[in-house]
């Protein structure tokens, strides 16, 4: 085997690795423009996280449709752990991803509504 040709078969195998790690959401989500930011969406990887998501939230349910409906920071890949894939190919809105960092950012709080255990948050605003 030549140099050029292992040097080829290593670029070919280290591909074949990195986009094996990535599952492909993108492929199934439409082209389009943010409603709210008026710019194309774009394809993104970003961190695939497993396990089940608590409750959102009003406040956030609203701010997400009418600030950033195209935030996709990661994806929810389910419970069921796949090691190998850890990323995930993605339509977004650059704009919305900023917004919703910005909102987050500014309710730091607000995925603790829902907390019910005692002295959590969402058991203080229970009791008036
Ligand atoms: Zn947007």
């Amino acid at each position: 085997m030549t140099r050029r040709l292992a040097e080829a078969a290593i670029a070919a195998a280290a591909l074949v690795v990195a986009t094996a790690c990535v599952r492909d959401f993108a492929a199934d989500e439409p082209l389009g423009v943010c409603e709210v930011h008026h710019v194309p969406l774009t394809t993104l990887i970003v961190p695939l996280e497993y396990g089940l998501e608590p409750p959102i939230g009003n406040a956030f349910a609203t701010a997400f449709k009418l600030e950033f409906p195209h935030a996709r920071p990661y994806v929810n890949g389910g419970c069921v752990v796949n090691h190998w894939v850890t990323r995930a190919r993605v339509r977004a809105c650059l704009q919305c991803n900023k917004a919703h960092a910005q909102w987050v950012k500014e309710h730091p709080r607000y995925d603790q509504q829902y907390d019910v255990r005692p002295g959590a948050a969402g058991e203080a605003r229970a009791k008036p």
